[in-house]
């Protein structure tokens, strides 16, 4: 409605590491889950900037290639 620079700005507003998340979809990443909470968000939520590099991992779709036990993020809830 306001345009992506406005979007980058409300983004960043909300510590939103917005080249990470860039970064993640230039290689096709739209989801992340942690591997110890088994939780999966959008990279954007703010569980999801909780998630240690070591613990994460990414994924193209839901439910995500990774190991089953894996569930949606209630914050973000990613479809
Ligand atoms: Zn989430």
């Amino acid at each position: 409605m306001f345009g992506a620079d406005a979007k980058l700005r409300l983004l960043r507003g909300e510590d939103v590491d917005v080249d990470a998340v860039a970064d993640l979809a230039r290689h096709g990443v739209r989801l992340v889950g942690s591997g110890t909470t088994g939780v999966v968000c959008y990279p954007t939520c703010g569980d999801a900037r909780r998630i240690a590099a070591e613990h994460g991992g990414g994924s193209r779709t839901w439910p995500p290639r990774t190991p089953p036990g894996y569930r949606p993020c209630a914050r973000c809830r990613p479809a």
